[in-house]
């Protein structure tokens, strides 16, 4: 069979795709070569847990996966929302409202009067400068400058605090004010991940599309300057076939690879991808550009909170491992995640990949040391029934001032004909899952040739 469009991924950006494209009538293949969807954002049971790996709370206030899934004729349903925002300040939380009282209000008001003035347009061109720099124009208080960079330690794993891309985090602050009122929206999807994502994908064979799971793309084939389909890496004789078509060809007018920049290289012959787009690529995924963590899954009898269950609490800096980062209740949002009587919480930080990428003793000394400091930021994991370190290399590219924006590849890879990328390591706004999801409805209107009047007012290259 000949396809329309075949999907290399099914991570939240090549499912959003597939079933955009699907809806409209193509016909689709999606090749994903784990045995589970949603990539990074795949979900995991743990004791009885459901541990949201690479996904913990969605920043879409409604215009990217939520939109994508009532397109498809889904109901994400959305947990409640934060309730409050507690800051580590050296040896005790306070509520961050405490950072910018008095004049810092006025400071605070200017910036959201100035980035309400500003079109999203404008924002582009502050790609190359940092948050602090921006919000600089309008205030010089410390404590408002706080207030947006907390909430971007909560969203974006950006080791310095103060290094994180204006453009990115104002991007999303202007997004939740217009379509919340606040300044950071964030929900859990209620039932979680894995029930989402297997959702999508039966709503996709609903409409059409067919599933080669698991299976891996060796090459996308690429001919006289056209993509032609991809080849199928060849299963190991002595077990039995998985799915339709193992080892085959699978033709397709376009090829849509969701693959993120780490792997996208080894998709090509030598020579197939256009050396400038092939430079870029390899800049954004060296080891240094990653945006790294180090974190623990706490398990409790009670919850393992600063100081409300639905709280977003952040630190600049922990007493011993001096790295910021962020801790959630998850059972406070979707008490069904954990069994009866006990309570999810992760704890993590960012850290610096220029200088510790693969520094074993480093990291390990830093896991030793992030757990004191959770004892001590949070007395109730003391009690903790178990807790389950775990380090993330692949959590995406820093958003760092000259990582984000025209840097990253487009959607439509120009020299090639019916080869087009998706992804969160491609360009967009947002995070993580939400970045994505808008990165999926980019590439279908590629696609397509056209946009989807469905998805005219959000925000979407
Ligand atoms: C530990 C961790 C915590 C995170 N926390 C959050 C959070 O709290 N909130 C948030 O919004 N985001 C979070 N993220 C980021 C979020 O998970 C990612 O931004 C998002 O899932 C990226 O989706 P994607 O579709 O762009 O890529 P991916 O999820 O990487 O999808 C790519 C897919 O392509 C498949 N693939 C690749 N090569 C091939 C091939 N050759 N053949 C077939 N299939 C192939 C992969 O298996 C994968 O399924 C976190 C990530 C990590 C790792």
């Amino acid at each position: 069979m000949r396809y329309d469009v075949v999907v290399v991924g099914a991570g939240a950006a090549g499912l959003a795709a597939a079933c955009l494209l699907a809806k409209q009538g193509k016909r689709v293949a999606l090749v994903e070569r784990h045995r589970y969807l949603g990539g990074r954002a795949m979900e995991r049971r743990f004791r009885g847990h459901q541990l949201g790996l690479g996904s913990h709370l969605v920043e879409d206030p409604g215009d990217s996966l939520t939109r994508v899934c009532q397109f498809i004729g889904l109901n994400l349903e959305h947990s409640e929302r934060s309730d409050s925002m507690p800051f580590w300040d050296r040896n005790r939380w306070r509520p961050i409202q405490e950072f910018y009282g008095g004049s810092g209000k006025q400071g605070l008001k200017r910036c959201i009067h100035a980035l309400n003035e500003t079109s999203y347009e404008e924002l582009d061109r502050w790609d190359h400068a940092s948050l602090r720099e921006w919000m600089s124009q309008y205030t010089k208080e410390e404590g408002v400058y706080l207030v947006w960079e907390a909430i971007s330690i909560l969203e974006q794993i950006t080791d310095k605090w103060y290094d994180h891309s204006a453009s990115e985090n104002l991007y999303v602050r202007k997004l939740h004010y217009e379509r919340k009122r606040t300044a950071g929206y964030s929900f859990w999807p209620m039932g979680g991940w894995e029930k989402l994502w297997k959702q999508m994908a039966d709503r996709f064979v609903e409409l059409g599309g067919t599933i080669m799971q698991p299976e891996t793309v060796e090459r996308v084939l690429v001919e006289e300057g056209r993509a032609r389909g991809v080849q199928l890496r060849d299963k190991d004789p002595e077990r039995p076939l998985h799915g339709e078509g193992s080892g085959k060809r699978i033709e397709a007018e376009n090829v849509l690879v969701n693959a993120p920049v780490w792997d996208l290289p080894k998709l090509f012959d030598d020579g197939v991808l256009p050396w400038s787009l092939l430079e870029r690529v390899r800049m954004l995924a060296n080891n240094r550009n990653k945006a790294c963590w180090l974190g623990y899954w706490i398990a409790a009898r009670e919850p393992v909170i600063a100081s409300s269950q639905r709280e977003m609490a952040s630190f600049a800096a922990t007493p011993r491992t001096g790295l910021g980062g962020f801790t959630l209740n998850f059972t406070g949002y979707d008490p069904g995640v954990s069994p009866p009587g006990e309570y999810l919480t992760c704890v993590g930080a960012a850290f610096d990949a220029t200088q510790h990428y693969g520094d074993r003793p480093w990291i390990e000394r830093k896991f030793r040391d992030l757990w004191l400091d959770i004892e001590e930021m949070l007395p109730a994991s003391k009690g903790a029934l178990w807790k389950k370190p775990h380090l993330v290399t692949t959590y995406g590219v820093v958003n760092k001032p000259g990582l984000v924006g025209a840097v990253r590849p487009d959607a439509w890879v120009r020299e090639i004909e019916g080869l087009w990328l998706t992804g969160d390591t491609t360009r967009s706004r947002g995070i993580g899952v939400d970045k994505a999801a808008r990165t999926g409805i980019t590439a279908c209107e590629s696609v397509l040739g056209s946009r989807l009047p469905f998805f005219a007012d959000t925000v979407h290259y």
